[in-house]
């Protein structure tokens, strides 16, 4: 059942696409592009396993790797960070999501994560002993609210997990909701872990990261990954960056973990980071025009849709189809249609699942065709 995994550690992610296939369905559950990157870091790491780039990497990352990363926050961003000491290769964001986590928090502390959260904060801060608390983000922009925010903090606050561009909404933080996010981790002493995996899937200004503001680096540890930015999200291949003496600490962390992550992927992914800015924009422009393929549908679905500013997934409200509970029409909708989404309530702790009840999380990673046949399916839902 859907957010029940009976012990087994399955995702909800991994059941909805099991529904998917089971129903011979339409996949718009699991956030995966259905195309792969670009042919030349394909190439690149095909080449790296001919050559024998096949055993361990060293535990912080291949220098090459890491000097892009570096290269990367500076031509985007304007930010310096030191290849040698505050850059951090991992397996996929989510090992340098875990590691930041374990390294900074444990029993007595809090960590902040805004609601609807992404489901590995939730089980990390799990396995940390932490207390998990939560500031809301409402429809229909889902930005961080002021006064939800600054109740959220207490002085046990260690960590505020960040993520923008989010998932599952799609929105992307103002500057002044960042702005405030920085200014009270700073009055609590908390560190900022900013996942920004979806910093160049943006469909309006160009990605802000928390980490440029004044006063933010000091204390902010920023982690992306190559598997949404170049479409190779099986590859695995995430990293963070942050001042030294923090990721320092993250190091010791991932060292335990899993010590070291893909050799062969993390050259292909230095090549990568460095590809023209003409591939980052024509990767945006072509997902902004998916997501108004698939916004178009879904309206004539009938569902609201709160239009995403990034990420790949749109949230809806199916209350106007007199759906109330979309936990329970995710779990019909393969059968029921041909199609797969995720209810938004997995995302959520009870208070929060009661104001995203009517609301479903579509992605639309997908070819143009299989957006339309989507689309098509859903149609028949009224
Ligand atoms: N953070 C967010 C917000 C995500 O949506 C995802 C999933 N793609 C991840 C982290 C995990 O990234 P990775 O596959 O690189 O571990
Ligand atoms: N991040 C992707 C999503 O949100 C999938 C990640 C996963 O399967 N764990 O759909």
């Amino acid at each position: 059942l859907l957010g029940s995994d009976g012990g087994l550690g399955i995702t909800i992610f991994e059941e909805v696409t099991a529904l998917a296939q089971q129903h011979a369905a339409i996949n718009l559950g699991q956030g995966f592009p259905d195309e792969d990157g670009p042919q030349e870091i394909l190439e690149a790491a095909r080449t790296a396993i001919a050559e024998g780039a096949n055993q361990y990497a060293p535990g912080q990352g291949l220098a090459v790797l890491r000097h892009a990363i570096a290269e990367h926050q500076e031509r985007f961003y304007g930010l310096h960070v030191d290849p040698q000491s505050e850059v951090i290769v991992s397996t996929g964001a989510t090992e340098s999501i875990a590691a930041a986590i374990l390294a900074f928090a444990g029993p007595g502390d809090e960590v902040l994560t805004f609601e609807p959260f992404y489901d590995s904060y939730g089980a990390v801060i799990g396995l940390s002993g932490a207390t998990h608390t939560t500031a809301p983000l409402r429809a229909p922009d889902f930005q961080p609210d002021a006064a939800g925010l600054e109740a959220a903090f207490s002085e046990r606050t260690r960590v505020v997990v960040v993520n923008n561009p989010h998932n599952p909404t799609g929105s992307v933080f103002t500057r002044p909701a960042l702005e405030l996010i920085v200014q009270l981790a700073e009055r609590y002493g908390a560190i900022i872990v900013t996942d920004e995996v979806y910093e160049h899937l943006t469909f309006g200004s160009r990605h802000l990261p928390i980490a440029s503001l004044p006063r933010a680096a000091e204390r902010t540890l920023t982690i992306s990954s190559a598997g949404k930015t170049f479409s190779v999200t099986g590859w695995k291949v995430g990293w963070l960056s942050g001042p030294a003496e923090l990721v320092a600490k993250v190091r010791t962390v991932k060292t335990f973990l899993t010590y070291t992550s893909g050799t062969p992927f993390q050259g292909a992914v230095a090549l990568g980071l460095g590809l023209p800015d003409e591939y980052f924009s024509s990767t945006a422009a072509t997902l902004r025009k998916k997501r108004d393929l698939l916004g178009e549908g879904l309206r004539a679905a009938g569902f609201d849709v709160f239009e995403p500013q990034g990420t790949f997934f749109t949230v809806v409200d199916a209350a106007p189809l007199g759906i109330d509970d979309a936990t329970d029409l995710a779990r019909r909708l393969p059968s029921l249609v041909g199609v797969a989404a995720i209810p938004v309530a997995v995302f959520c702790h009870e208070e929060g699942a009661e104001h995203t009840r009517s609301m479903l999380r579509f992605a639309f990673c997908k070819k143009f065709d299989v957006i339309e046949e989507g689309a098509r399916r859903l149609a028949t839902l009224r």
